[in-house]
């Protein structure tokens, strides 16, 4: 018979996880205001609240970290980390920066100004946030089909070029330039396809705009290109991502993602008047070029985490797993964003928790059930994320609701993963029955996610 997929990886070390009680988990729950990210870790037994930083590092990264040059200046560990990037990526100017908002905060501070627009496909909210809060636009160009959470095609994360060339003509020069986020993350993990960055960049051209890459999950991009796009089947990720990143002028990255680093980021391009730019508020906000906010064995790991996640195996290893679960909630009839997205399910709230009303909260309400049936830590990606209209007011109800179950790389097995389909499908069998969501008791006026407090609704 045909042997089954299995890891490309063996495990060295591990960390033990807890159990709780039900009981224990509603008292923590009420002391927590219904918010996941008010909890403590160790009250979590399977944590998926995020896969960013969360990774576990590989024996080879471990050893790199010993070998760290922290020097001020000039250490070894930038510049093994600068010829790792510039090898996979083909950009010479690589700027350090302590995470991914911060290389935003970076470049930003240097090409957006009040009244400009940023067109490309979902922003990730903290991109948005560095827009918006600099009295920008962020406008979502993000192809129709990646709203609706049961259509399958390959390249969800897409930009749509015809939305793209109505805003290029009806902002001109207020566009500062294009961002497109690899994988979409917004849309769910969601990839782009070569074809799509490709005819961005004919278009960026044709009226004279640059393009920049938000690069969180380039690799796992990569490997969606391989895998679904004709004629790429042949190609190694590392020529892939060779090609994507020479239809961008530059990128900025959380290396907390696809570099398998617990924290680190960095800005690249070739343009030297962009890096000129960027290195001066580099060294304002973030340290000196050769380190930006990072150590040097933080670097070397960096370095070697880009190199061994831009092989196939070991995102092959990642991806799978992302399916497996999708495969499993699938038999259980759990509807989520289709396909399985790069680093995340996204279960689809407002589809089974029918009867909870949207002013409270379903995606909230079934993350709130799922730590209480299991200890499982998953993470609102809905109405409490949108915030409010900033002119109206009103609660933002026009997206999608989801439970996103992010996964950590290289962290949790299989039969974690049979924990998490099963306590969802417990969820599901009972679903009828969940009437009642959750009230907002205090809020932040932004991003108000992180600090929200709720409690049941009557
Ligand atoms: C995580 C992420 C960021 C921000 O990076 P941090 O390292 O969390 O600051 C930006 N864009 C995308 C697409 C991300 O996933």
């Amino acid at each position: 018979m045909e042997l089954p997929f299995a890891e490309s990886w063996k495990i060295k070390m591990v960390e033990p996880i807890r159990k709780s009680t039900r009981k224990e988990r509603e008292q923590w729950l009420k002391e927590a205001k219904y918010n996941m990210f008010q909890l403590k870790a160790e009250q979590v037994y399977i944590d998926l609240i995020t896969d960013s930083g969360t990774g576990a590092m590989s024996d080879r990264q471990w050893a790199a970290m010993m070998l760290g040059d922290e020097s001020y200046a000039g250490a070894s560990s930038y510049y093994k980390m600068k010829d790792t990037v510039t090898r996979i990526t083909g950009f010479d100017y690589v700027l350090p920066t302590h995470q991914g908002r911060a290389a935003e905060n970076v470049l930003f501070s240097c090409l957006i100004k009040e009244g400009d627009v940023v067109p490309g496909n979902s922003h990730f909210d903290t991109t948005k946030g560095h827009i918006e809060s600099r009295k920008a636009i962020a406008l979502d160009c993000t192809i129709d089909e990646a709203k609706d959470t049961q259509l399958e095609i390959p390249f969800k994360g897409n930009v749509d070029i015809a939305k793209l060339e109505e805003a290029l003509k009806k902002y001109g020069d207020r566009i500062p330039f294009i961002i497109i986020t690899i994988t979409n993350n917004t849309s769910g993990g969601q990839p782009v396809s070569m074809q799509n960055l490709w005819d961005t960049r004919v278009l960026a051209n044709k009226y004279g705009k640059k393009v920049l890459f938000d690069s969180a999950r380039f690799a796992e991009n990569a490997y969606f290109i391989k895998t679904r796009e004709k004629g790429f089947d042949k190609k190694t990720i590392k020529e892939i991502c060779l090609e994507m990143f020479s239809y961008a002028d530059a990128m900025t990255m959380s290396a907390k993602k696809d570099a398998i680093v617990n924290m680190g980021g960095f800005f690249a391009t070739n343009l030297k008047d962009w890096y000129d730019m960027a290195k001066v508020k580099g060294i304002a906000y973030e340290g000196f070029v050769t380190y930006g906010g990072m150590n040097g064995r933080d670097m070397n790991a960096l370095a070697i985490g880009l190199d061994e996640n831009t092989e196939f195996d070991n995102l092959e290893s990642r991806i799978k797993q992302v399916e497996y679960l999708g495969k499993k909630l699938d038999e259980y009839g759990i509807p989520y964003q289709r396909p399985a997205g790069g680093h995340a399910i996204f279960v689809d709230a407002t589809k089974v928790l029918t009867h909870v009303p949207k002013e409270e909260f379903p995606a909230q309400t079934l993350t709130v059930e799922l730590y209480l049936e299991a200890g499982i830590r998953g993470c609102e990606i809905g109405y409490l994320l949108a915030d409010r209209d900033p002119v109206t007011r009103e609660n933002r109800f026009d997206g999608l609701d989801l439970l996103r179950l992010a996964i950590p790389r290289r962290v949790y097995t299989d039969n974690h993963m049979n924990v998490v389909a099963a306590a969802l499908k417990n969820i599901y069998d009972r679903r009828e029955s969940i009437t009642k969501g959750l009230e907002i008791t205090w809020e932040a006026e932004l991003l108000r996610h992180f600090t929200v407090e709720m409690k049941r609704a009557k």
